[in-house]
């Protein structure tokens, strides 16, 4: 059986720690997109860990947790993030890392860099970990994939091929020292030596976990919003939020994943530039930022304070959709105890018209937010373990949500760690 756990809105949903319970029940977890441009917090009894390429499956001894080939591979990173995890007394987890996957290269992260200076106050918002070089790279069939990195001679002629696009860019473009062929073929050659023992047929070992009956795992980075294709385009990330590009950045047959599990935050939170409709400011959003996640709103790779709002019911029902959610679990419920009343955005006004349609960029950055307001329940509600036991006013919220979504809202999650999950 296949499940995906993927995020309705712009990231920071809570994925990390749903995924980390899950995986209890688990035989293998994946990533199947993105890179170590965004982070998951979990919290469990090691300790905190902000995770940014591998797996949240990483702390069970039962699990196998997997680099999939649609994950954007930063090796030297991949490896200090498992001997970290070694230092804080985690045992050495079992990783598989498909020899498909691509190589994020130190020349992507310095093009990320040199472009976000280029472009100065009109960038992207980019966290600067190469994710766009890299995915560009890709399909433009310059990316160096894990099985070349095992054949030298087709290596020593492709560094001279990549350099040479390359360099144009970085001489002429941002007027910075062009790339050796020979060093990237010596870094390559490294990379070679500390990924080696990773390196599996992923798909070849998934259709045989597949055919055992395994509980498999995928998951999604970031969420809907963040999609090139359904996103908020062009503030997007590079590869595919949505539970569909699963199969393909794994390799796994689409009609397997039987459950997508599709991750809502009680309210909301962005990261970057670009619409966002319900957006709060001033002390509100101080107040909001502060009491959020565990121990504030700030991103867990970038440490950038994050855009806040109130939860947005238009976002989040596209959001579902466009994932396939089967469920929904609601996160960080337990941060919005303080408040008299909810706002909730409930439609856009754009043109003068009302939607309930999420639109496309340009008309997204016209839409007003129109809300509704629900009262609050003004009390603490962690530690309580079953949904009877919420005050009466939080199932209002919970349910006035689950309405919107059109999905049922099967978990709900009331604090950061493992146990903080009540089911509905
Ligand atoms: P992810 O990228 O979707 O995994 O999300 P992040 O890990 O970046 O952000 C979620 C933050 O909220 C982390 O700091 C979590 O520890 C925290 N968190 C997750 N679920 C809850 C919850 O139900 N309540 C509270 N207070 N914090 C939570």
């Amino acid at each position: 059986m296949v499940r995906a756990i993927v995020g309705a809105n712009w990231g920071d949903e809570g994925k990390g720690k749903i995924t980390d319970m899950l995986a209890r029940e688990s035989d293998i977890i994946i990533r199947f997109q993105g890179g170590s441009n965004a982070g998951h917090t979990i919290i469990n009894n090691y300790g905190k860990f902000a995770l940014h390429l591998l797996p949240s499956g990483v702390f069970y001894n039962h699990t196998t947790s997997i680099i999939g080939n649609g994950v954007a591979l930063n090796i030297p990173y991949l490896l200090d993030e498992l001997h970290a995890l070694e230092e804080q007394g985690v045992p050495t987890p079992k990783i598989l890392v498909s020899d498909r996957a691509q190589i994020l290269m130190p020349y992507h992260v310095q093009q990320d860099t040199y472009e976000e200076a280029r472009l100065a106050g009109k960038s992207f918002g980019s966290t600067k970990s190469g994710i766009a070089p890299f995915y560009s790279d890709k399909y433009a069939k310059i990316g160096f994939q894990v099985s070349e990195l095992f054949d030298e001679e087709l290596l020593k002629e492709k560094v001279v091929r990549v350099c040479e696009i390359k360099n144009v860019m970085f001489e002429h473009l941002y007027h910075k020292p062009p790339i050796d062929p020979q060093k990237l073929l010596a870094t390559l050659l490294s990379y070679r030596d500390m990924v080696a023992p990773y390196v599996c047929d992923v798909s070849a070992y998934l259709h045989e976990a597949l055919k055992e009956g395994k509980n498999i795992l995928l998951e999604g980075q970031l969420g809907s919003l963040k999609d090139p294709d359904h996103g908020i385009y062009p503030m997007v990330t590079s590869s595919s939020t949505l539970a569909a590009y699963g199969a393909i950045g794994a390799g796994l047959p689409p009609y397997e994943i039987k459950q997508i599990t599709t991750v809502v935050k009680a309210y909301s939170s962005a990261v970057g530039a670009g619409a966002f409709v319900s957006e709060i400011f001033g002390e509100e959003a101080d107040e909001l930022r502060k009491r959020g996640g565990d121990g504030g709103e700030f991103g867990a790779t970038t440490g950038r304070p994050r855009r806040m709002g109130w939860f947005d019911a238009v976002a989040s029902r596209y959001g579902c959709r466009i994932q396939g959610a089967t469920e929904a679990v609601l996160t960080v419920l337990d941060v919005l105890g303080y408040l008299d009343e909810l706002p909730v955005c409930v439609g856009y006004e754009i043109d003068g018209e009302v939607t309930k349609d999420f639109p496309t960029t340009a008309k997204l950055e016209k839409a007003k937010p129109v809300y509704t307001t629900l009262p609050g329940w003004k009390c603490d509600i962690r530690g309580i373990k079953t949904y009877e036991e919420l005050p009466k006013n939080c199932r209002g919220y919970i349910e006035f949500i689950e309405k919107e979504l059109g999905v049922p809202v099967t978990m709900v999650s009331n604090g950061p760690g493992r146990d903080d999950i009540i089911m509905k």
